[in-house]
């Protein structure tokens, strides 16, 4: 049998070991060092008392691949290792994830607070779905934690938090919001997915259900879809039942690819923020650039919040380019390391406006009422050279100051730029 650490032995290990070895107690067949992409629907048992023990839960085993799959368990106690959850509970994307923790907690004639800020599809099943199941929604200003703490002191069962929201990098003080909710008895649901495990645990500063989208850093390769919810035991039993009857588990394929993603979270998240500390910084002297968002700035109206509850400022960074879409579709295209696509967390570089990331579900209206203009830009700063993204962004903005100058014909400038 292969020699590996058991879960004690992870109990004083930093995240980066976490990352490699969480949920890597299993031993596999053939003595493989690798998960095995265990694709089997149902699994089989001649003994009929031996099933019914697994199927009633006394004795551990799979049933049914709905239910369980030995692929998406290790996936499981991986997230559950980095996030210090005692469970976690594998979803098909992170909105499955989103999705299905507010169905399990919220009930007809419930209330839900949360922010405006949040990732467009949740503010979606704010504004539209919930609404008509019955459950009540108040969204507040993302900044004024009083307004937020005065709807939660009316009553509610649920307060969802994202930190830092996405697009726009908004920090809420997730203690000082957890101690509002306790007081009213109130579940506090946290989308860590911007900050990563390795920046923030949500968990250890009072929240009771932590949940990523999988899609983004944790796999890092932008080729799968997924979704983990992490808390104790008792909630994520309710959770695990919910997607048992409802559907919309993790296949092990893709979880195969987010166990091995996450084992090079941590030296991918050291590269990607420390570039994107440099651009951020390289932004604010942009004069194209009308304002910088980026927690790590100290200029951010949150940054001491950013400071006290996380260990690093992420590898997001949005800006408001003058000019406003017009711009955008000068600028976007001429970058050279970067894809302009509606994702994050990736290795390569990804810039994309709110229009068609984030916020392509919400109408024009919408963005406006939600503070989201149209010159809005986030970028995801990938794992290249730090040097190579500042003279990409210092090359493509020369070439649209270039533009914006009288007379200027593009040819000219593409020269220019060069
Ligand atoms: C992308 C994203 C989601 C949705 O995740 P999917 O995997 O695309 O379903 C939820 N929250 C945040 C903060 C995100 O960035």
């Amino acid at each position: 049998m292969n020699k590996k650490p058991d879960s004690a032995g992870l109990d004083n290990a930093g995240a980066g070991t976490r990352a490699v070895w969480g949920g890597e107690q299993v031993s596999h067949p053939y003595n493989a060092t690798q998960t095995p992409i265990v694709a089997s629907a149902a699994y089989g048992y001649d003994d009929i008392d031996a099933w019914y023990d697994v199927a009633l839960g006394k004795a551990p085993g799979f049933i049914y691949s709905r239910m369980s799959n030995p692929t998406v368990e290790t996936l499981e106690a991986k997230i559950g290792e980095l996030e210090m959850a005692e469970s976690a509970v594998a979803f098909s994307s992170g909105m499955a994830a989103i999705s299905s923790v507010l169905y399990t907690f919220l009930a007809h004639g419930d209330r839900v607070v949360s922010t405006k800020d949040s990732y467009g599809g949740t503010n979606k099943i704010f504004e539209e779905f919930l609404p008509r199941t019955g459950v009540a929604v108040t969204l507040c200003e993302t900044f004024d934690h009083e307004q937020i703490e005065r709807e939660i002191a009316k009553g509610c069962q649920v307060l969802y938090l994202e930190t830092p929201t996405n697009p726009t990098l908004k920090i809420l003080d997730i203690q000082r919001l957890v101690a509002a909710a306790k007081r009213v008895g109130a579940l506090v649901v946290a989308d860590n997915t911007f900050a990563t495990p390795l920046n923030q645990n949500p968990l250890a500063l009072g929240v009771d259900v932590v949940i990523h989208s999988a899609t983004k850093f944790l796999s890092g390769h932008g080729d799968v879809l997924g979704g983990l919810v992490c808390g104790k035991e008792s909630l994520m039993a309710k959770v695990r039942h919910y997607r048992e009857i409802n559907g919309a588990t993790l296949d092990p394929f893709s979880a195969y690819l987010i166990i091995r993603g996450m084992k090079t979270l941590v030296l991918r998240m050291r590269q990607q923020q420390r570039s994107a500390c440099a651009l951020a910084e390289f932004l604010c002297t942009e004069p194209l650039v009308s304002s910088v968002n980026y927690p790590g700035l100290p200029g951010h109206p949150n940054h001491a919040v950013a400071c006290a509850q996380m260990a690093g400022f992420g590898a997001i960074v949005s800006f408001v380019l003058v000019g406003g879409m017009d711009t955008v579709k000068v600028l976007l295209p001429r970058l050279r390391f970067a894809h302009c696509a509606g994702n994050l967390g990736a290795v390569e570089t990804i810039y994309g406006p709110a229009r068609t990331t984030s916020h392509v579900e919400n109408t024009l209206e919408e963005r406006l009422a939600l503070g989201i203009s149209e010159g809005l830009v986030r970028v995801s700063v990938g794992i290249e050279d730090t040097d190579d993204l500042l003279d990409d962004l210092k090359q493509a903005f020369a070439f649209v100051r270039c533009l914006r100058e009288e007379n200027s014909q593009r040819s000219t400038c593409a020269e220019a730029a060069n």
